[in-house]
């Protein structure tokens, strides 16, 4: 199984590299990972991570080759299906108008864009996205793997199902050998190569704890790992930096202070956004994001939530609905509809047309058809689930999360033959 595709080195400077494949050029970092000019390697995310034996590269380019070219054309004529038929108002043509002159949009448009469309209309921005994506940054779509090793958590946010004051949740903590066991069937068995180590904040997982884990998977595993273990000091995130570790998952939640801090007892915004710009400082590749639907937020702060995404920089966008989950204090809050949720992947496509927008696991937790709308409304990226699935149904941040019960082998498959249907090519190539 194979989901990136192996690319030629045709350029070494310092830091970086050039790559190559069929025809497309892409700068990539070549920190974690020794070659030369001439070798194929395996990129995720802009780095170089595995040298591919140069027999083995040919023949998965071949097979590649006519299917990258098939999905292209798959995914061409989606995006250029007639739009007639949509009946659209004069502010939004007007709207549509400036995007496509490429004119600074103000906030009122921002917000008629986030909630006062019509059905059509949200449609047609679903469709604009999809092209901005398209023609932006083409086919390509990411399939990273998440594990999530401990759901022990010292914090209380008012939404979480795994927060420290939820007595009704039976805890776990995977062991080392678990851990390293599940990374090498996610590896070796079903061919990812990014995983995410995701956990409460949890106390056990000591800084030097974290560096064994890190240390062991680096020695035998060829894949890019990201953080999500929540907020820890800058010297831990430097010395899991050193280690090897390239990125961290950490969501801002809310870019309105006042809701942050009335969901995240004891927490501030700018701790946590400080932290946020610290580890791009050190050079991690961050995702991050926020909650749709949380309680008192309004359109603007949806928007300023899209907004501060952007200026972060982020490698991903990560945000998904807010899910409620009953043993919560958040029990009785209405979840946002499918529809909303896709008016803001759409926005964020538009404001950010470049950038990699993941589709949560809670976005497709919304509604059956979620995940293959979000990835016709500008999204391009996944994530599937590699906990055993013992343990995954205890990671239970809310109720009934789409993967909780579904085998690898199921999600990959469902994932593969919905992007191959979408004409998205599952790969992820260099990062400009
Ligand atoms: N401890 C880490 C942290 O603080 O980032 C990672 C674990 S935390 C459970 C991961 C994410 O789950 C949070 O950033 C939050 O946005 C999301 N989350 C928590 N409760 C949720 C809910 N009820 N619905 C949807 N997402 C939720």
């Amino acid at each position: 199984m194979c989901y990136a595709i192996p690319a030629r080195v045709i350029k070494i400077e310092e830091r970086f590299a050039t790559v190559e494949y069929f025809g497309q050029k892409r700068k990539v970092l070549k920190d974690l990972l020794d070659f030369d000019i001439g070798d194929y390697v395996y990129v995720q995310a802009g780095m170089a991570i595995r040298k591919i034996p140069h027999l083995q590269a040919q023949s998965i380019l071949k097979t590649w080759k006519v299917l990258f070219s098939k999905l292209k054309n798959q995914d061409e004529s989606l995006i250029n299906k007639s739009y007639s038929g949509l009946r659209l108002s004069k502010p939004y043509d007007a709207i549509i108008k400036k995007i496509d002159e490429k004119r600074r949009l103000s906030v009122t448009d921002y917000l008629y864009l986030l909630n006062g469309v019509s059905s059509d209309e949200g449609k047609f921005s679903q469709q604009l996205a999809n092209r901005i994506r398209n023609k932006y940054i083409d086919n390509s779509c990411c399939i990273h793997g998440i594990i999530e090793i401990s759901n022990y958590c010292v914090r209380d946010c008012l939404y979480c199902g795994i927060r420290k004051s939820n007595k009704k949740l039976k805890r776990y903590r995977l062991k080392l050998n678990q851990i390293l066991e599940a990374v090498d069937y996610a590896v070796n068995s079903r061919g990812f190569k990014v995983l995410v180590l995701q956990a409460g904040e949890d106390a056990y997982y000591t800084k030097a704890r974290v560096l064994e884990i890190i240390r062991k998977i680096r020695q035998k595993y060829a894949v890019l790992i990201f953080l999500s273990l929540g907020e820890r000091s800058e010297s831990d995130y430097q010395a899991f930096f050193d280690a090897g570790v390239r990125g961290a998952l950490l969501r801002f939640e809310s870019a309105n202070p006042k809701i942050y801090s009335a969901l995240r007892p004891e927490k501030k915004l700018e701790d946590r956004l400080k932290l946020i710009k610290s580890l791009k400082n050190i050079g991690y590749l961050v995702a991050t994001g926020f909650l749709v639907g949380l309680p008192n937020e309004t359109d603007t702060d949806i928007l300023n939530n899209i907004k501060l995404t952007k200026k972060l920089k982020p490698e991903m966008y990560s945000f998904g609905p807010l899910i409620p989950h009953l043993d919560t204090p958040l029990a009785s809050l209405k979840k946002i509809r499918l529809a909303k949720m896709l008016r803001v992947i759409s926005l964020a496509r538009i404001i950010d047309k470049k950038s990699r927008i993941l589709v949560t696991t809670a976005t497709e937790t919304l509604a059956k058809p979620a995940k293959e709308k979000a990835l016709s409304a500008g999204a391009n990226s996944l994530m599937i689930n590699v906990t055993p699935i013992d343990f995954r149904r205890l990671y239970d941040i809310y109720p009934n999360r789409r993967s909780r019960n579904i085998k690898v082998e199921t999600q990959i498959a469902r994932s593969l033959k919905l992007l191959y249907r979408l004409g998205r090519a599952p790969t992820d190539i260099g990062a400009q």
